[in-house]
């Protein structure tokens, strides 16, 4: 199963019970792109999802694959996601970062390892007790790399508060180079 489809299981079932009685739930997808995964929040469930993006065609693709969603249950931010805490007032239930490029895009436009950190970090900040947060990082690009480790050490270090568990899934034949997702769940 591909780590996208994995970080989705895992979210619905986490989410699964509570979205029946809980309708007030605040979502972001970091990393919009051809927004699968805003689709995805919304359909689950989320009252409201943030979908973030630097690149106006990921806005416009999102957009296009939500046109049944409008504001405020669906709000598009064409802003980096170290914006966050500014755009979202309020606590954080549930966060997907889906990191690297737009796959069909211009590859020089992709996450970076700095900025990635301190998205993450303000999350975790916002994140509600019950909240969970998934990050797919891709070792293999250029970037990369050293991406995934910053990311790796930034979680690792949350994850060792009693407050988290941060669990790491790899792929199937797993590489220095493979994706890796990592879930991180506030309890
Ligand atoms: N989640 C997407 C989907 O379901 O189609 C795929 C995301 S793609 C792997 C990574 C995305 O991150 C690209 O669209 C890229 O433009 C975006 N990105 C890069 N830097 C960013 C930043 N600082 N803030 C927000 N998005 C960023």
């Amino acid at each position: 199963m591909a780590l996208t489809s994995t970080a989705h299981h895992i979210i619905a079932a986490h989410f699964g019970p509570r979205l029946k009685n809980d309708t007030e739930l605040t979502a972001i997808d970091a990393t919009c792109g051809n927004g699968n995964d805003t689709l995805f929040l919304l359909q689950l469930g989320m009252a409201q999802v943030f979908a973030f993006d630097v690149q106006d065609n990921a806005i416009r693709e999102t957009s296009k694959l939500c046109a049944a969603y409008s504001p405020p249950r669906l709000m598009m931010v064409a802003k980096s996601h170290t914006e966050v805490s500014k755009v979202v007032p309020q606590k954080i239930d549930c966060a997907m970062f889906n990191l690297g490029y737009l796959p069909g895009a211009d590859r020089s436009i992709t996450t970076q390892e700095a900025s990635s950190v301190s998205a993450i970090e303000q999350v975790i900040d916002q994140l509600t007790i019950g909240g969970i947060m998934s990050v797919i990082c891709y070792p293999g690009h250029p970037n990369g790399f050293a991406e995934t480790a910053a990311v790796a050490t930034a979680l690792q270090t949350q994850g060792s508060n009693a407050s988290f568990t941060l669990t790491r899934y790899d792929s199937q034949r797993p590489t220095s180079t493979t994706p890796v997702l990592f879930i991180l769940a506030k309890h």
